[in-house]
């Protein structure tokens, strides 16, 4: 089967970002083990190829535009599921130094082995629940980034994601574009756990018609306050308010 990399090529460039044969290669290889996998396991509902290039690997990247990549920084993805965004990020922007994180082992299973066919360093994916993993020392406000796609709405996911992050450093949300609701009902969540809401970028995919947004908030606090992330189940059930 021929895979044709124009479209996506050009839509990277809106991006100011190029592809690189060496990137399209390792997209393909990610694209078909992401296929060959789903058919035992349960990764993604999108699997044409034109579809997985829009929605999971131009989407995943977006983020480029809004802040510098090119960078060797510490990133964490938490609830990456197949790999969004931390994947794509990966392969675009080498040198990231990423940590993937998912409550579901055999999607971890999934990434290692995605992990090893695309030959990625200084990438790492761990099996655990955010609450639990963001109370470890090694993790607990270290990282400059904190990513996040599709996991849960804005205040469970702040609650989720800030203890990660070091101070200055900044968490962002992917999310869709009807998201001011979701901002008024969490500004107080994101006060308590330490951040500050930075930005809130609402933008249209290159040539799709994808509407998106990616949220931005600084972690303006040395320490997070050692009461979050509450127990396992309890940020989504009763999301702080
Ligand atoms: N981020 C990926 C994407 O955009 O395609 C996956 C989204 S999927 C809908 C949500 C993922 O978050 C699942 O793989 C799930 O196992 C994981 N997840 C949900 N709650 C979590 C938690 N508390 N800690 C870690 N991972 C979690």
């Amino acid at each position: 089967m021929d895979y044709n990399f124009e479209k996506f090529k050009n839509q990277a460039i809106q991006l100011k970002i190029t592809l690189t044969d060496e990137i399209s290669n390792k997209l393909l290889i990610y694209y078909k083990t992401l296929i060959e996998y789903n058919q035992v396991m349960n990764l993604t509902a999108i699997t044409e190829f034109d579809e997985v290039f829009e929605k999971h690997f131009l989407d995943s990247i977006v983020l480029a535009d809004y802040i510098d990549l090119n960078r060797r920084i510490k990133l964490i993805d938490v609830g990456t599921g197949a790999g969004f965004p931390g994947i794509p990020l990966k392969i675009f922007f080498p040198d990231l130094n990423i940590l993937l994180v998912d409550s579901l082992n055999k999607r971890v299973k999934f990434l290692n082995e995605v992990i090893l066919r695309l030959e990625l360093k200084n990438i790492t994916a761990v099996h655990g629940r955010a609450e639990e993993l963001a109370r470890k020392k090694e993790y607990r406000n270290q990282f400059d980034l904190c990513v996040s796609r599709a996991v849960a709405n804005l205040s469970c996911l702040s609650e989720y994601c800030i203890p990660f992050v070091k101070k200055g450093g900044i968490f962002a949300a992917y999310k869709s574009i009807d998201i001011d609701e979701e901002i008024d009902n969490s500004k107080n969540a994101i006060c308590m756990l330490g951040g500050k809401l930075k930005s809130v970028n609402k933008f249209q995919l290159p040539d799709t018609e994808y509407y998106r947004s990616i949220v931005m908030i600084e972690n303006v606090e040395e320490h997070t306050s050692k009461k979050y992330p509450r127990r396992a189940g309890i940020p989504n059930k009763q999301p702080l308010k």
